[in-house]
């Protein structure tokens, strides 16, 4: 058994919230639809503005009012998305926040170029004049135009750096530090929309819910991603303990801490962990626990897949240690079944390692299958055996290629042999992308409904 399973007490489910509340999660569906509601009022505020549309001029102009409307209001919901405020990282998971924030930037920057050029197309067109001496015209006499032109130029280009193709080629941190232009882009875009913006020039409550909107997520993002991180490193004190070698490439790091318990942390949950040393102090990575959190220990279990990673073999004990967190919506809390089946592939153990303890389950509901390529690869194999005796809990380790086992383990009718009532259970899944996209069509295929997969990508 590791360091952390010897030392502490094994306890049967996750600690109890210090205040012992369920901590508060939103629901993605009611989040989708305040966001939609959100662009309705938009369109409405431009409705209230304009009494008539006439000419291709207006027309043209018009649209660029809406589509700048909607860039705006855009802008400041993919920034509150990333704001890591708690009851969205709990109830809708930081990759599913991530990849709505995707797919919210590739419309807001469109939106913002057809703005642009819809504006200025439509003001050439009233003007009698051509696009160019009319674009010249209003950056160089319109208030605040410039600005925001630099801010559309700032957006495109952050939109251009996370387009696969380009994120591909760049590392993960130079790709989120650009990202950090968006900011400068929504505060040098602010003012134009005051000054220029028709629905907003003499109308006092629209610029009052306006101006409220980006600031309330402003001090979203002031509180969450700088200040509550710096109040929980002066709070928790977290310095490495020990570190452990789990498997080839596989690391433990073992962190101590004061009141851990007022974290709330669940297994299933994650946190971005920053280490102070001269190498890692720059660059917060997320790792899920894998164990349950106790009140002064935590412990995350880190594969070497490039330099931040493999740096951590090297951590010394008293390396002090700045999480942010918890996040992740993979908990116990998504439950709806009384069966529970975790499928994890490779690393992607972690948290379903700190599941299988924690997970309430009678004995014979909770099994677990865990994938790997090689037996090299197989982590806590012990703490995996014990933890199944002590909880009656099924374990299956699956080694091996899918050549050599003569099949793949994980597909529809190999779930359904070797779990016949699988469409009765809850499923965590966690793994390879390739993995948990096979994974999670095989067990569509076995007839477990999609809200009954619970899963997190390992990737933003
Ligand atoms: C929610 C979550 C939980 C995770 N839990 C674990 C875990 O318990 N154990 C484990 O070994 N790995 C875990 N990972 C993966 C781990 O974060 C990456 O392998 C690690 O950050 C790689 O960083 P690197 O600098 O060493 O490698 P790089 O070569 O820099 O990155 C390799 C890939 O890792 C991803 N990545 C790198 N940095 C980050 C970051 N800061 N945020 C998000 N993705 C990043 C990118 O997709 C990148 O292409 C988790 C990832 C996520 C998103």
């Amino acid at each position: 058994m590791s360091l952390l399973t010897r030392q502490m007490p094994v306890a049967a489910g996750d600690a109890p919230s210090a205040g012992g509340q369920e901590a508060a999660r939103a629901h993605p569906t009611a989040v989708l639809s305040a966001i939609a509601l959100g662009a309705l009022a938009t369109i409405w505020l431009w409705w209230q503005n304009t009494p008539s549309v006439q000419g291709l001029g207006g027309w043209l102009t018009n649209s660029g009012r809406i589509t700048g409307l909607l860039a705006g209001y855009g802008v400041i919901v993919l920034v509150a998305l990333m704001a890591r405020i708690p009851p969205l990282e709990r109830g809708i998971g930081a990759d599913r926040l991530a990849r709505w924030h995707a797919m919210g930037g590739r419309y807001t920057v469109s939106l913002v170029v057809a703005h642009g050029l819809l504006i200025t197309w439509g003001y050439a067109v009233t003007a009698h004049t051509n696009v160019i001496s009319e674009g010249k015209s209003l950056l160089l006499t319109y208030p605040n135009v410039l600005a925001a032109t630099v801010a559309g130029l700032l957006l495109v280009g952050v939109g251009i750096t996370s387009a696969r193709a380009a994120r591909r080629r760049l590392r993960y941190e130079t790709w989120y530090y650009l990202h950090f232009y968006t900011y400068l882009a929504v505060a040098l875009a602010f003012s134009h929309q005051f000054s220029t913006g028709a629905e907003f020039v003499s109308n006092l409550p629209a610029r009052i819910a306006w101006a409220g909107l980006y600031a309330v997520v402003g001090v979203a993002i002031l509180w969450y991603r700088f200040v509550t991180p710096v109040r929980q490193a002066i709070r928790h004190r977290m310095q490495v303990e020990a570190v452990h070698v789990e498997a080839p490439g596989v690391v433990s790091v073992i962190i101590r801490g004061r009141h851990l318990d007022e974290l709330n942390a669940a297994s299933g949950h994650f946190f971005r962990w920053r280490f102070l040393t001269r190498e890692l102090w720059w660059v917060s990575s997320p790792f899920s626990l894998s164990a349950p959190a106790q009140a002064d220990r935590v412990r995350i279990t880190v594969k070497d897949l490039g330099d931040h990673s493999g740096a951590l073999t090297d951590l010394r004990p008293g390396t002090r240690v700045f999480a942010e967190g918890p996040y992740g919506a993979m908990t116990a809390a998504r439950r709806r079944q009384p069966k529970v089946l975790l499928i994890a592939g490779g690393v992607g153990i972690t948290p379903l390692r700190a599941l299988f303890q924690t997970l309430p389950a009678a004995p014979g509901q909770l099994t677990l299958l865990y994938r790997a390529s090689d037996e090299r690869d197989v982590v806590f194999r012990h703490e995996l055996e014990s933890l199944a005796a002590e909880r009656g809990a099924k374990l299956r380790i699956i080694v091996g290629r899918r050549a050599d086992l003569g099949g793949d383990p994980l597909s529809a009718d190999a779930l359904r042999t070797n779990i016949p009532d699988i469409a009765e259970h809850d499923v965590y899944l966690c793994g390879p992308s390739g993995m948990t996209a096979a994974a999670t069509e095989a067990l569509r295929t076995a007839g477990v409904p999609r809200r009954h997969i619970h899963q997190e990508s390992f990737a933003f």
